[in-house]
């Protein structure tokens, strides 16, 4: 604990004028002394408040009166870098800029790439749920493959070993709510190999408004670099000669990273691009030029962070309205005398900005921020370009969320910090300023009307006189169904899940897509629209949804997400989870709640979505999603290598994954996995087949098949073919038949197992699998995403040996981080029930939000963890 005076002033600094010097600073260095603070700040009636490196105490949570400051400077337990899980674990106090350079050493860099303040930890980013480097892998929580939290209720929580996100993990609150209910003690992020070659391409155009034009172009094109941000020419004219440099008015700045033909094409495609916008000049710059060009955009980017009053004029709304934006911040500026500094984000789709008056002149500072305010919501965006819930933010809070958006915050708030520690109370929303994801049309009398016929179909259902299913038509009627089966008791099952419910609510009635923005890659769609469906309306706008590539297409929307949140990750598309922008959601209190909306910086406020993502509606209903898309890919094709046994394929599969590691070029994998038997062929050996699928231009997807092939050759391959486009979409959807996220899909016959594993763990674990079965008769078929950390299994006729099956696997996968859940049901199963626990903050989450427990819990029989 330090109380020296100079110390607790250093800590009372920030950004703001409105911090309060604490009265002490708690230096935690256990996940146990945490919880034992919290415990004693709690009985003590204390608060505190969390502080990593200070970059980012900008809006956050600020020390206020009378309280103490956690501070994690003691959390630096030595980097943790798994090569073969690709993966780096580091105590919340390390700094992001010394994980970058430990990660280095061994040929890897954090996802995306990443540019922080010097002091800026890694507690504090995950905290932040910061973008990073804006980059295409979106935010911190695409980047996590695990954490360690202590809520201020004392508890310690930690992701599962093996995959992020299931029905009852808590970890997914504490990404983003900027240490207003936990303390991150730790975090795991995932790697990828290091780049062969960066270049930054730097184009130079008359104003600032014309290079977001061609920034916004670039995107449209479907291209993703690192980051392209825009900042003042005068910016870069120390590292730039030349007469465009020195007429230019802005710098557009595109960093692009990977092999060295994809590099080459990339760089040729963006100054291409630019010159299409008009671009003065477009030049490649690599080594020691990019070098500079990079130092001088950081200090650009500390602009932004001037300590000398003036407001934040950090602004986000969709890609496509990004100009628009950015042209009427500069005409207000002028008009109100505001001098803006900073830059635009266009990876992602904000203005960080900072605006100041004369001195004496403030008040047109705070004029011109709430007419750029207004503007951002008018345009669909959002009043700030960042997330959490900190001081400043509790004032935009009531104009971005309605009423039971801010009750969903509270009942969280309610569970992880009883004591209200670390908590800020959360304001009334404004009736008035209602903010919906979907813009739903009025129903006020067709509501009337199935009031009336909602609360006659649950009497039946509580009378046992209806068992049978209810199509739903909007989510009103959805809340309003809930609402009555609450006060009724009836159990409910969503689209046949889990079986034997009174009523089963079918959503297949909301299945339009509401909203469609193509420049901007977003799309809106109800829940109950069928992947299929909504692939059908994507590829009419050019578009792509690049989910895991073998998920069956008839499921449902908010299924999907409710059942599977990873969904294929991939380089340079990331997780599921990332881009789901925004959802609407009916709790079990029969409450609408939605939370995000059309662009990625915008989730003010605690993530509603952790009680969505994932949780198999244990907690709420996913009734609409706002998706981030893809533009379809030139090319998509597709390897495909079979190998005689599961060790050498997984081999091949893991080199793929890193890169080639050298050995044949740089690769960079869309999708990679692994199945036995090949599908539709008829045959079912002992054989093992690893896909692995590339997309982009067609010479740099031309490129990576070669060196693919080259590779599983060299790794023993039996049989190695290629697929173009349609061939390598027809293979994945025959694979897809025989595999489903949700139970629901599953013959009651066959056993179904989900195993979640790090992928260098993959194959050791399908063999333990595959043995387990054919000692009790029966052939297993799977197939594994590895970039998922995730296969499926099924056992057709397994179900009656299903006990005996994991009972040998829970003995023999001890050792491993793996996780089996069970997608079948037999009375025998009820002991792998019995054997996980609740974790009582999960119980208590339920509690809230679905006290008469009529929603599905979301578990299943499971070994592992
Ligand atoms: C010049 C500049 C450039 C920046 N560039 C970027 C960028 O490119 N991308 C980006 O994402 N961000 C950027 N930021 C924002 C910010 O620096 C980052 O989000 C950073 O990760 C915050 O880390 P920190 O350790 O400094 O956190 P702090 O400033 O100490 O804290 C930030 C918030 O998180 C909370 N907090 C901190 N640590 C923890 C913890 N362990 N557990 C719980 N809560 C905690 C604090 O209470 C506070 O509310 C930038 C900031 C500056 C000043």
């Amino acid at each position: 604990m330090i109380v020296d005076e100079a110390l607790l002033q250093l800590h009372a600094e920030t950004r703001g004028s409105d911090s309060v010097r604490p009265v002490a600073i708690l230096l935690p260095s256990t996940d146990e002394q945490v919880s034992q603070l919290f415990r004693l700040l709690g009985r003590e009636g204390l608060g505190a408040s969390v502080r990593g490196g200070g970059s980012g105490l900008v809006w956050g949570a600020l020390p206020h009166d009378a309280v103490t400051v956690i501070s994690t400077a003691r959390m630096n337990t030595p980097l943790r870098i798994v090569p073969e899980q690709m993966n780096v674990t580091a105590g919340a106090g390390v700094r992001i800029e010394e994980i970058a350079a430990g990660v280095a050493a061994h040929g890897f860099r954090l996802c995306g790439g990443m540019d922080m303040p010097p002091f800026a930890t890694a507690g504090g980013f995950v905290a932040r749920n910061g973008d990073g480097y804006g980059g295409p892998l979106g935010l911190a929580d695409g980047l996590l493959s695990g954490i360690r939290c202590v809520f201020a209720s004392g508890d310690i929580v930690s992701s599962s070993k093996s995959g992020f996100s299931g029905p009852l993990d808590l970890h997914g609150f504490a990404v983003g709510s900027e240490g207003t209910l936990c303390v991150v003690t730790e975090a795991t992020f995932r790697l990828e190999p290091a780049p062969p070659r960066e270049v930054i391409v730097v184009a130079l155009f008359r104003d600032v408004v014309a290079a977001t034009v061609a920034g916004v172009g670039l995107f449209k094109t479907g291209f993703l670099p690192d980051s392209a941000d825009i900042i003042a020419a005068e910016a870069i004219r120390g590292a730039l000669a030349g007469e465009a440099a020195a007429a230019a008015g802005a710098a557009l700045l595109v960093s692009i990273s990977g092999g060295e033909q994809d590099v080459e094409d990339g760089a040729q495609w963006v100054s291409g691009i630019c010159h299409d916008f008009l671009a003065m000049q477009a030049l490649v710059t690599e080594n020691r030029q990019r070098q500079e060009i990079a130092n001088c955009w950081r200090s650009a980017q500390r602009q932004f962070c001037s300590p000398h009053g003036g407001v934040l004029a950090d602004f986000s709304c969709p890609l496509a309205a990004l100009p628009e934006l950015t042209g009427y911040a500069l005409g207000q500026a002028r008009e109100y005398g505001v001098v803006l500094s900073g830059m635009v984000r266009v990876a992602s789709e904000c203005l960080w900005m900072h605006g100041a008056a004369k001195q004496g002149e403030e008040a047109k500072e705070q004029a011109f921020a709430a007419r750029l305010q207004e503007k951002a919501l008018a345009l669909k965006g959002s009043a700030l370009a960042a997330h959490g819930v900190g001081a400043r933010r509790l004032d935009l809070l009531p104009s971005l969320h309605r009423e039971a958006d801010l009750d969903a915050m509270r009942r969280i708030d309610a569970v992880f910090d009883k004591d209200a520690i670390l908590s800020l109370s959360l304001p009334q929303a404004r009736s008035a300023e209602r903010r919906d994801i979907v813009a739903r049309r009025r129903r006020e009398e067709e509501v009337r009307v199935l009031k009336a016929k909602t609360a006659e179909i649950t009497s039946k259902a509580s009378l046992g006189a209806l068992a049978e299913s209810l199509a739903v038509p909007a989510p009103e009627v959805l809340g309003l169904l809930v609402r009555s089966a609450r006060e009724r008791g009836i159990v409910l099952s969503i689209n046949g899940f889990p079986r034997g419910a009174s009523l089963d609510l079918d959503t297949s009635g909301l299945n339009k897509v509401v909203l469609s923005d193509n420049t901007s890659r977003v799309v809106v769609a109800e829940a109950g629209i069928a992947l299929n469906d909504l692939a059908t309306h994507l590829a009419a706008n050019g578009l792509w949804f690049p989910g895991s590539p073998y998920v069956d297409g008839a499921i449902r929307l908010g299924d999907f997400l409710a059942w599977e949140t990873e969904g294929g990750f991939a380089p340079g598309y990331g997780r599921m989870y990332s881009r789901v922008l925004g959802l609407e959601a009916v709790t079990g209190r029969g409450d609408v709640m939605s939370w995000g909306g059309m662009v990625r910086m915008q989730h003010a406020g605690l993530r509603l979505s952790e009680l969505c993502l994932g949780k198999r509606n244990r907690y709420a209903i996913i009734t609409a999603v706002a998706l981030r898309v893809a533009v379809t890919p030139a090319t998509r094709q597709c390897v495909v290598a079979s190998y005689d046994n599961i060790a050498a394929a997984s081999s091949f599969a893991r080199l793929a994954l890193r890169g080639g590691q050298g050995s044949s070029g740089h690769l960079a994998p869309r999708a990679v996995a692994l199945f036995n038997g090949p599908p539709g062929s008829g045959r079912s050996g002992e054989g093992v087949s690893v896909v692995v699928e590339f997309s982009g231009t067609s010479s740099s997807v031309a490129g990576h098949v070669n060196r693919a092939t080259v590779l599983a050759a060299v790794e023993g391959a039996d049989h190695i073919t290629s697929h173009e486009d349609k061939a390598c979409e027809g293979l994945w959807r025959r694979i897809a038949e025989r595999y489903s996220p949700v139970p629901d899909a599953v013959n009651d016959e066959s056993l179904k197992l989900v195993l979640t594993t790090p992928p260098d763990t993959l194959g050791f674990c399908l063999d333990h699998i595959s043995r387990a079965c054919s000692r009790r008769g029966r052939r297993c078929e799977y197939v594994a995403d590895a970039l998922a950390a995730r296969a499926d299994v099924v056992v057709p006729n397994g179900v009656s040996v299903a006990p005996e099956i994991l009972r040998e696997l829970d003995e023999n996968l001890t050792e491993t981080p793996a996780r089996i859940e069970v997608f079948s049901r037999h009375e025998g199963l009820q002991e792998f029930m019995q054997n996980q626990g609740q974790p009582p903050l999960a119980e208590e989450l339920k509690q809230q939000f679905d006290p008469s427990g009529i929603l599905p819990s979301g578990r299943l029989p499971a070994i592992g963890r």
